[in-house]
């Protein structure tokens, strides 16, 4: 909806603020850039894979893989995934108007939006890979607020990345 837009300049004086302070300069990434990375796609793979285990657990409600992406010819999302369906490597989505589109895996990925815990889950897997991976010349801190559901989010990512076999460093 954009609606970021209307308070984007307020987290920027935020950043501006930190970066004087520090002398420690900043890049703003958005979530397709995030989503486009090479590693995205296995880690999306892997939570299909495993989703009666994790959706049981992000999301006893509807018990759903909460990944979603608009459709191409009206921007309507199924925003509870509750129609979603998985093959092949591909994600097919339903709109109610346009009927079945899809997601593939292999390409796809940039377009994909999910809810907070599997946005943090897929975040703290990908972080996890980068810091494990001789080849990257840096390492990522993750820094997530300390109240109960930082806490709480901490917890759940770290017993799902285990149970992925992805040997997690906690991000604090
Ligand atoms: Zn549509």
């Amino acid at each position: 909806m954009g609606k970021i837009n209307e308070f984007f300049n307020e987290y920027l004086e935020i950043l501006d603020y930190y970066k004087n302070l520090t002398g420690i300069n900043y890049e703003i990434r958005y979530q397709k850039e995030f989503n486009s990375q090479p590693e995205i796609s296995s880690i999306i793979k892997k939570i299909i894979e495993n989703k009666e285990y994790i959706s049981s657990r992000l999301d006893p409600k509807y018990n759903k893989i909460r990944i979603r992406m608009s459709c191409p010819k009206c921007g309507l999302t199924d925003k509870n995934s509750i129609l979603n369906k998985y093959e092949n490597n591909k994600i097919i989505f339903n709109c109610p108007i346009h009927g079945e589109y899809y997601a593939d895996l292999n390409k796809d990925t940039s377009m994909l939006e999910y809810n907070s815990p599997y946005r943090n889950l897929i975040r703290c897997i990908y972080y996890t890979l980068v810091n494990n991976n001789p080849n990257y010349d840096y390492q990522i801190i993750r820094v997530t607020g300390s109240d109960y559901a930082g806490f709480y989010q901490e917890e759940m990512r770290y017993k799902l990345a285990s149970y992925l076999g992805i040997q997690h460093i906690r991000c604090q």
